[in-house]
């Protein structure tokens, strides 16, 4: 399992309508969807810069992880998200090096992509994201 390149930056932000302004008007980029996933608790924002996004996650409950991880460290940058090109293999290949998972299995993220994380206490701080298409 090689990743073909970084899909998107994942940004946890405690508000999206002033986190979208500060991307659109500072930044110069546009909006170009915006989606809940009910199943993380979160809602996101997708920019893109050339071939990366940069997800915005706003928590919807104070139960999202995203919301604990504002708490304990504040807004910034949350995860990297790799494109693969099957996530389930690129976990199970992780797995068998010896890398914690929180994903056991792909799961639908935004964008109807396939995603899976790998545990940061396994991969030096850097949360881990893996998705592919789904076909
Ligand atoms: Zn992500």
């Amino acid at each position: 399992m090689t990743p073909k390149r970084i899909e998107h930056i994942g940004i946890a932000v405690s508000n999206l309508d002033e986190a979208i302004r500060y991307w659109e008007d500072v930044m110069g980029l546009k909006c170009y969807n915006i989606e809940e996933v009910a199943d993380q608790k979160v809602k996101t924002a997708f920019f893109k810069v050339g071939e990366v996004k940069i997800e915005l996650l706003e928590p919807t409950s104070e139960e999202s992880t995203i919301a604990s991880f504002i708490e304990k460290r504040g807004q910034g940058v949350h995860h990297i998200a790799f494109a693969v090109e099957n996530t389930d293999e690129a976990l199970k290949d992780a797995q068998q090096k010896g890398v914690r998972l929180i994903d056991q299995t792909q799961r639908k993220g935004a964008e109807d992509l396939n995603i899976g994380f790998l545990h940061p206490k396994s991969t030096m701080g850097v949360l881990t994201e893996f998705c592919s298409e789904s076909n």
